[in-house]
Order: structure tokens, then sequence, then C-alpha cells
């Protein structure tokens, strides 16, 4: 049998990206604020407009983007901020970084916001982050109607989003602000950086003086001057910039990523076409406003024992496939029982029951459809093994 591709590899940076990474080397020129025209005013202006968006600040990670984006809400200290029950641990640690607490929102076996807690606890909070997990978007009609309704402004965390829509809409404009990362293990890799996109113009203003344009470097931002004048010396500079070399990686990406979107789709209905014949998983199905742009699949198991599913991750394994249970791998950082950072960290069972059974295997763009049929084989070869020595 065929070997399992490597699931875990970060994508290639495309050739055309070399020669700039050699003349930013030769020139020292790694600082986005040193001359003018830097990649990385380069990348924000073709980001926005790739994006659909009037304003983008590249920022050192998704997470610095989603702690600007609270501060620059002028969020009040212990404002609570509503964030889902499933996301990563950077999320409530954003939250926390921004002097505001997390409010925890329950989810359902679709890892989406489940609508009813929602609404709920909305009354309580003074902003609301929607992190898209995995790019499975949340009910965005329902949740911007009722933060639209009780003027809440709504963050999103669309890391793992990009070049998802929403009714044709990209997924990062729905809300006030839509926050992304270059993280190795996104859709665009750079190792790490980050980017928020927003049409608010006193809200870029600030967060760019913030990320670290101290004195007049704002005025190297190609946009919106009149903005910045009120806040200059009014603000904290956090110092969370992107430099240059990491625009660089990402400038040639940006041109590949409709390709990768289109096959990772291809790549992942695919897959979840193979194991929805299986009796003991089910594939929650897009919502319907929603297309996809996944780089990797979620699937619940069901009407299996804890040992079965131990069981089944053990088979996979020796198989050569990872595949990790949000809830059962140890000390996993998705599940919100390990965020032992927050003051207050309730149950959440709904959320809880979801994340003992969610599993999540990577499917990078790259693979061919001979490659996702070898990784779904192996998914279901190791169900039928567990599931037919436990009969017999
Ligand atoms: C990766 C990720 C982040 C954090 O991104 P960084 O760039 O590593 O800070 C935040 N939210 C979600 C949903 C992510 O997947």
């Amino acid at each position: 049998m065929p070997n399992l591709p490597n699931l875990t590899a970060a994508e290639p940076i495309p050739d055309a990206a070399l020669e700039e990474v050699d003349r930013i080397l030769r020139t020292g020129d790694l600082f986005r604020y040193t001359s003018d025209g830097s990649p990385v005013a380069l990348l924000e202006a073709e980001f926005a407009q790739a994006l659909g968006a009037k304003y983008a600040l590249a920022v050192s990670s998704c997470s610095a983007a989603l702690f600007l984006s609270l501060k620059a809400l002028g969020l009040p200290r212990n404002a609570k901020v509503m964030i889902p029950a499933f996301t990563f641990a950077a999320v409530p640690s954003s939250v926390v970084h921004a002097d505001c607490t997390p409010l925890l929102c329950e989810c359902g076996n679709d890892y989406r916001i489940d609508l009813g807690d929602f609404e709920k606890k909305l009354p309580q909070v003074a902003a609301v982050i929607i992190s898209h997990m995995r790019g499975h978007t949340s009910d965005m009609d329902a949740i911007m109607g009722l933060c639209d309704a009780a003027d809440i402004p709504v963050i999103e965390d669309a890391a793992h989003s990009l070049g998802t829509t929403w009714d044709g809409r990209n997924i990062g404009t729905l809300g006030k602000v839509g926050c992304f990362s270059f993280q190795s293990y996104k859709l665009l890799n750079a190792g790490e950086g980050g980017i928020l996109i927003t049409d608010d113009e006193d809200l870029v203003a600030r967060a760019v003086i913030m990320s670290g344009a101290y004195e007049h470097n704002w005025q190297k931002h190609p946009v919106l001057h009149d903005a910045f004048a009120a806040w200059q010396n009014k603000l904290p500079l956090y110092n969370l910039r992107l430099n240059t070399l990491s625009a660089a990686l990402i400038r040639p990406q940006l041109e590949a990523l409709q390709d990768r979107v289109t096959k990772g789709r291809r790549n992942h209905d695919h897959v979840a076409a193979l194991l929805a014949t299986c009796p003991w998983i089910t594939v929650p199905n897009a919502l319907p406003p929603e297309q996809r742009a996944p780089d990797s699949i979620q699937f619940n198991l069901h009407d299996m024992t804890d040992l079965q599913v131990d069981s089944f991750t053990d088979r996979a394994a020796a198989a050569g496939l990872n595949i990790q249970i949000f809830g059962r791998s140890k000390n996993n950082a998705r599940a919100f029982w390990n965020w032992g950072f927050l003051d207050e960290n309730p149950d959440q069972p709904k959320t809880r029951a979801m994340l003992k059974r969610a599993c999540d295997v990577r499917l990078p763009a790259r693979l061919s459809l001979d490659d996702c049929d070898l990784v779904a084989q192996t998914i279901l070869d190791a169900i039928d093994a567990t599931m037919e020595a436990c009969v017999s």
C-alpha cells in the first residue's frame, strides 16, 4: 500500500518570494518604516483589496491583531467579551491581555456558536469575538442581527477562514474587524504574522499607532491621515509590527490563494463524502450561505465508548495517521478546561461533549485526490478494526 502523505508539513514558499527576500537581506531593510514602499505596506494594500475591506494593518500574529482590535474598540477595563467555548487558547488570552474578561459561549456538534446560549449571554458583554474555528462559519446573519440591534461590536477571528465566503461576502468583512494569521499552519505561511482588516477609519488609526507607529510613522500608511492626528501621543505603543521579510513571504502566496481555496475545498469534500458512508462518523455540513476554504477536516464519532475512541486513534496512529480529538489529547489548547489562566471558567457541557468526540485531520491543499483516498481509507480501516474487535 502506498505511503500516507505528510500532513504536518507547511506550504512551501513560492520561488517568486526568494528574489525579494534576497534583496531585503542585502539592503538590511527589515523594518517596515525604514523606507517608502515597504513590502508590509504593499501587503496591507493588496490584502485589503483582495478581501474587499478599506483598511488593513499587518502585525506580528493573529493574536496581536485580536488584542489590538479589542484595544482599538476602547473597551473599559474588565469589560466582558463573549468568545466561543470552542476556540484556540490565543483567543481568551487576547481578551485577558486587553484587560477584559472572556465570557464563554456554548458551541454545538457542528462546531459553531450555539445561538440560544449566545442570545442569552449577549446582554452581559461589551464586545464579541467570533472564532470561525477550523473555518466553520457560525450563523453570521443571526449573530450580526443580534449584535447590530444591541450595538455590540463583533470581531471576527478568521485565522482559519481566509477565502471562506458567506452569502458571497468574505469572512472577516462581516464584523467590525476581521483578524487573520500567517502562522505556518494557516493558508498563507510566513512562519508568524497576522493582519486585521476594517472599514472603520478611526479604529484602524488607533490600531496602527498602538501597533508601534511611533512619532509620525503613521504617515507611511498610505491611507486616512486625517484620523491619526487626534490620537497623536495619546495611546500606548505595544510594538506588534510585522517585519518586511514576513510580508515578502506572504505577497506571492496571496496570488496563489484562490487555487489553494479551490483545492482545499475539493480535498475536504472528497474525504467528507467517503467518511459519510461510515455509521460511526458524522461530518457536519456547511451552512447554506457558506462556501468553505478548508485545509483540514473535522468529524464526530458517535455510539463509541471512550475505550473504542482511544483504540481508534491508536490504530490510526499505528498506520501513520495522527488524528487529534480536541477533548481527549492531553493539554489540548482548544479544550476550554485547559485555560487555567482564566479567573472564572464554568463548565460548558454541550461544548465539552462535542470536544470529546470531535476528530481533526489536516488536509493541505497540496494533497492529490489519491492522497485523500489514502487518508480516508486509513480512517475507515481504523474504525472498522476497532468496532469489529469490540463485536467479537
Ligand atoms: C492560529 C489561530 C489563532 C492564533 O494565530 P497566531 O497568528 O498564531 O497568533 C487564533 N485563532 C484561531 C482560530 C487560530 O486557528
